[in-house]
């Protein structure tokens, strides 16, 4: 079997949303699982649009992610290529000139709609005589190229779909090269595939149409057809299209929002899938259990509360190194472990700094137990064991139990009424700012 090749193509012309992650991420599991490679290539032939800001981003996306490629393609250094197809497809007949302008073509199509009949192009272009070609050429205009779809049905064995059929005669022959000369995704896509050897296309549902007419045009190009996957759609818990709130979940945003790349991930991975969603703390873990025929027709649906519980399933598992970048400067180990089970998100590490490491204001709930605290305080060394000892005697001294002894205790060490456990907190705060706080000042 050759070996595996499969690619992420996004247009430079915005930043990654959760739903290119999940393309990239597919593709990403599925070359792993199968030892092929990935390639990032940019789909920015279209100059107007693409920047090399956006550019940049997607690869920082990508890295932060853990996504990184094989390998690596921008269509804006292959027009050759296009070139090079476009003249074979003339050749042999199968790219026509069409002159209509868009208003024409508009026009023609809320007639065929009125009629009720589909609005597909009716090839007119393909009856035009030299004569014609060449009256509507001195009249200025240039042609746009169609490709000539074969009619009859188009089958694939999806790997998400199972077979499917399409009737080409209900597309419309797609434009491949516009009348600037410009090559459109369609050829461009097709010819990379082609070239570069991606045996399997892995994308969303919306490109099954698509799918139809390249397979068609990887023929005619003399390509091997690629194996295709087509993901369902990504719905938000609501049911709605996730795109509608694509600026709300850019990476950019989540990762600005203190999220975890592995929650994403780990989301991402099982989404859609009949298999269940377990928080990994390494995209490698991911790959044995992923497997593509397991996903669903159905559109699968993004719950951000179920990025928040994976998110902090994930913070209470991760280890000080790789957390200690982001963590406030001088964050130690012992202060991690003492507070990752008890955030959600990696930024609410800085709201407990200072509790172990600065000033903060105390709350003087309960005199009597605070009073009793400070008295009985132990000297030190702390250790994880002091804070059992020292609640025991401040117990014995007033009879206070349970909420009554704890919940006066944390507000006057914290300043909050509830948050990590006690016992591996107290030796980090270190027995002057305990006195201090003891004191209310
Ligand atoms: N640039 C195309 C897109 O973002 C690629 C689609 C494909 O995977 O073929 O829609």
């Amino acid at each position: 079997m050759t070996d595996v090749s499969v690619r992420f193509a996004p247009s430079p012309t915005g930043r990654l949303h959760v739903g290119n992650a999940r393309a990239a991420l597919l593709n990403w599991l599925f070359a792993r699982k199968h030892g092929g490679s990935f390639l990032l290539r940019l789909d920015d032939t279209d100059a107007a649009r693409s920047t090399s800001e956006f550019a940049q981003g997607i690869e920082a996306d990508l890295r932060w992610l853990g996504l990184g490629w094989d390998r690596f393609a921008r269509q804006s250094e292959r027009f050759d290529f296009y070139t090079a197809a476009t003249g074979k497809l003339k050749q042999s007949g199968r790219l026509y000139p069409c002159y209509e302008t868009p208003e024409e073509l508009e026009l023609r199509r809320k007639i065929q709609l009125s009629r009720k009949r589909p609005p597909v192009y009716d090839r007119a272009a393909l009856k035009l005589t030299d004569a014609d070609r060449a009256k509507l050429e001195a009249e200025g205009r240039r042609p746009h190229w169609r490709f000539r779809l074969d009619h009859g049905v188009t089958a694939w064995d999806d790997l998400i779909h199972g077979r499917v059929e399409i009737d080409m005669a209900s597309l419309s022959d797609p434009v491949l090269v516009r009348s600037d000369g410009y090559p459109l995704y369609t050829l461009s896509s097709v010819v990379d595939d082609g070239d570069l050897g991606i045996t399997h296309v892995i994308r969303g549902e919306d490109h099954v149409t698509n799918t139809a007419a390249q397979i068609q045009l990887f023929a005619a190009l003399d390509y091997a057809v690629p194996v295709f996957g087509h993901f369902s759609w990504l719905l938000d818990a609501e049911g709605a299209g996730l795109s509608k709130r694509i600026g709300s979940l850019s990476l950019a945003d989540l990762r600005e929002q203190g999220y975890e790349p592995m929650a994403l991930n780990s989301l991402l991975a099982r989404l859609g899938s009949a298999d269940p969603v377990e928080p990994q703390l390494d995209v490698q873990a991911l790959v044995a259990g992923f497997d593509l025929g397991r996903f669903s027709r159905a559109p699968a649906r993004l719950d951000p509360h179920e990025l928040d519980l994976l998110n902090a399933r994930i913070l209470h598992a991760s280890d000080f190194n790789t957390v200690r970048d982001r963590l406030p400067a001088g964050a130690t180990e012992a202060f991690w472990l003492a507070i990752r089970g008890n955030i959600g998100r990696l930024v609410e590490a800085a709201d407990w700094w200072p509790v172990v490491s600065g000033e903060i204001a105390t709350v003087i709930e309960d005199p009597a137990v605070v009073a009793a605290a400070a008295e009985t305080l132990p000297a030190e060394p702390w250790d994880g064991a002091t804070w059992k000892a020292w609640t025991q005697a401040i117990s014995a001294r007033t009879g206070a139990k349970g909420k009554a002894l704890f919940h006066p205790l944390r507000l006057a060490l914290t300043g909050r009424d509830k948050g990590p456990e006690m016992a591996p907190l107290l030796p980090l705060i270190g027995r002057d700012r305990v006195a201090k706080r003891l004191s209310g000042v």
